[in-house]
């Protein structure tokens, strides 16, 4: 089955690099089309590979990511769109700054929500993945980027919404992408302990926040894709000024991650076809030819 189309929303350029992104690779490759669309411009996010904290990167910020987005895309073998908001920043401190004026999280719902469907309409994909109503990490353009995308999921659908938007388009189901898992990490550890190594990751997992609770009961649909790991670091390190090649994405070797936990995971939010829980395919239940 193929030439069916998928469409993953994300909040900041960086983002489709380390949500989801070997199993949009995997459908890409496989012969799918494949669409990110990107919120916002990913304009307030720091430099955080020393490296890269030069003249030259940090005066033209907007550009270098737009450069780095376009690499990371052409790495993935995705296409790629911009909706044209503005970053709205990760507030720290206590009391937090209030959120800077016009950024995306301040827009009203609507507008965000009819350009989103805009390329619904026109992209028709009949999956559309995005985050969870925490927005799977307490960023405010991620927690706007699932209100965003489940009012388009459903709004595109409906002839009478946005009727100057193009003709309505049903997507078939939509997903929210789910990283951070607990029990992955622990894996990775007995794994480490099997080869008698220390478990590079041991402060991460003693920091992790219990309240958080095992997101994998939310889990429906688990995508082998670590055939397209090394595509995901890769496309993950063209967004040079955002990631620290020695950081800890990238502190467990490939060949541990691929043994140990091969596959991306995903929560069925909605769906307009019938299928069977769990997945291992986000297309399951869409019958190729059926709805194109
Ligand atoms: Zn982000």
């Amino acid at each position: 089955m193929s030439g069916l189309r998928l469409m993953a929303v994300h909040a900041h350029p960086d983002d489709e690099s380390s949500k989801g992104a070997a199993t949009t690779a995997r459908y890409a490759a496989e012969g799918h089309e494949v669409l990110v669309v990107t919120l916002t411009g990913g304009e307030r996010g720091d430099i955080l590979n020393p490296a890269m904290d030069i003249p030259g990167i940090r005066d033209r910020m907007p550009e270098v990511r737009r450069e780095e987005m376009a690499e990371a895309a052409r790495i993935l073998g995705v296409q790629q769109r911009w909706l044209g908001f503005v970053d709205s920043g990760l507030p720290e401190g206590d009391p937090k700054p209030p959120l800077p004026e016009g950024c995306f999280a301040l827009v009203p719902l609507e507008e965000p929500t009819r350009k989103l469907v805009e390329v619904i309409r026109e992209f028709r994909p009949h999956v559309m993945t995005t985050y969870d109503e925490n927005g799977g990490y307490p960023h405010p353009d991620h927690i706007r980027c699932h209100e965003v995308s489940v009012a388009a999921y459903e709004a595109a659908g409906d002839p009478d919404r946005f009727p100057e938007a193009g003709p309505a388009w049903k997507v078939q189901k939509l997903y929210y992408s789910h990283g951070f898992i607990r029990k992955r990490l622990e894996l990775f550890r007995e794994e480490y302990e099997r080869r008698g190594e220390p478990f590079p990751m041991e402060e991460w997992l003693k920091r992790w926040r219990t309240e958080q609770g095992d997101i994998m009961a939310r889990v429906t649909t688990q995508i082998t894709c670590s055939d397209y790991f090394p595509k995901r670091d890769d496309a993950l390190r063209a967004h040079a000024t955002q990631i620290d090649p020695n950081g800890s994405f990238f502190a467990v070797p490939l060949d541990i991650q691929q043994k140990v936990w091969p596959t991306e995971e995903f929560e069925l939010a909605k769906t307009r076809v019938h299928t069977a829980i769990p997945e291992t395919d986000l297309f399951a239940g869409i019958e190729d030819g059926q709805v194109r």
